[in-house]
């Protein structure tokens, strides 16, 4: 019963508990959301929001096929309307592509109607680039059950971060570096950005992964890391 306890703790992030009141009855619906993964593997995704970029996501996209690695880019519709060729290059390089809304307005803010045109505005864009999105950010990482019930109706997997440099901030390249590699920890999730040009993201991208691969980790796209603690659960139950 214990080990039971702990485990429903250790899951993955969060389980929100969404509960409706009808009358005297009380309707519990589960809705997933990820901040990390619980695991002792050193594995680590890297993400990145708010782009395509002109200037920014080329050079991230360089750093990341230099050093073979695959990442998951949160896009934002309206710069893939006007960028559509960076997206389809960054998925046909072996990139995850999700969606993080179509302008960026705060979700939790908007009419259920106006959130809905949002996430379905930004699939349609991406379905056209890439797959259709699996995995979806909220600007801000902002939201309200009408957010979350949203984004279940699509099938989506809402993802935040465990690791968060603040890179829009633009601090230095190794205030940059430091920020992430003091902070990773194993089954993380970094949260960095390329939907700006002047960033210090694609500078301290290439050290951020020569050290964390000297320190043992491997990089996953959210996909991967997800299947993998699925692979731990699985075998959890079984054994
Ligand atoms: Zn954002």
């Amino acid at each position: 019963m214990k080990r039971k306890w702990q485990y429903f703790f250790s899951i993955t992030a969060f389980i929100i508990l969404v509960g409706a009141k009808i009358g005297q009855s009380i309707a519990v619906e589960e809705v997933h959301i990820v901040r990390h993964i619980d695991t002792n593997d050193k594995v680590v995704a890297l993400t990145f929001d708010d782009g395509p970029n002109v200037k920014t996501t080329p050079k991230v996209l360089e750093v990341l096929k230099e050093k073979n690695v695959k990442a998951t880019f949160f896009i934002l519709g309206e710069n893939a309307v006007e960028h559509p060729e960076i997206v389809k290059q960054a998925a046909s390089e072996g990139h995850e592509i999700a969606s993080h809304s179509y302008t960026h307005r705060h979700l939790s803010k908007m009419s259920p109607k106006d959130c809905a045109d949002e996430l379905a505005k930004a699939e349609s864009i991406i379905s056209q680039c890439a797959s259709k999105p699996r995995y979806f950010r909220p600007p801000g990482g902002l939201f309200n059950d009408n957010v979350l019930e949203e984004a279940k109706r699509h099938g989506y997997t809402t993802i935040l971060w465990s690791v968060d440099p603040h890179d829009w901030q633009s601090p230095s390249v190794s205030e940059m570096i430091k920020r992430v590699e003091d902070n990773v920890k194993p089954g993380g999730i970094v949260l960095m950005h390329d939907g700006q040009p002047n960033l210090p993201t694609p500078k301290a991208l290439g050290t951020i992964i020569d050290d964390l691969r000297a320190q043992g980790y491997s990089f996953v796209t959210i996909d991967e890391l997800l299947r993998h603690e699925e692979v731990k659960t699985t075998g959890f139950f079984n054994g």
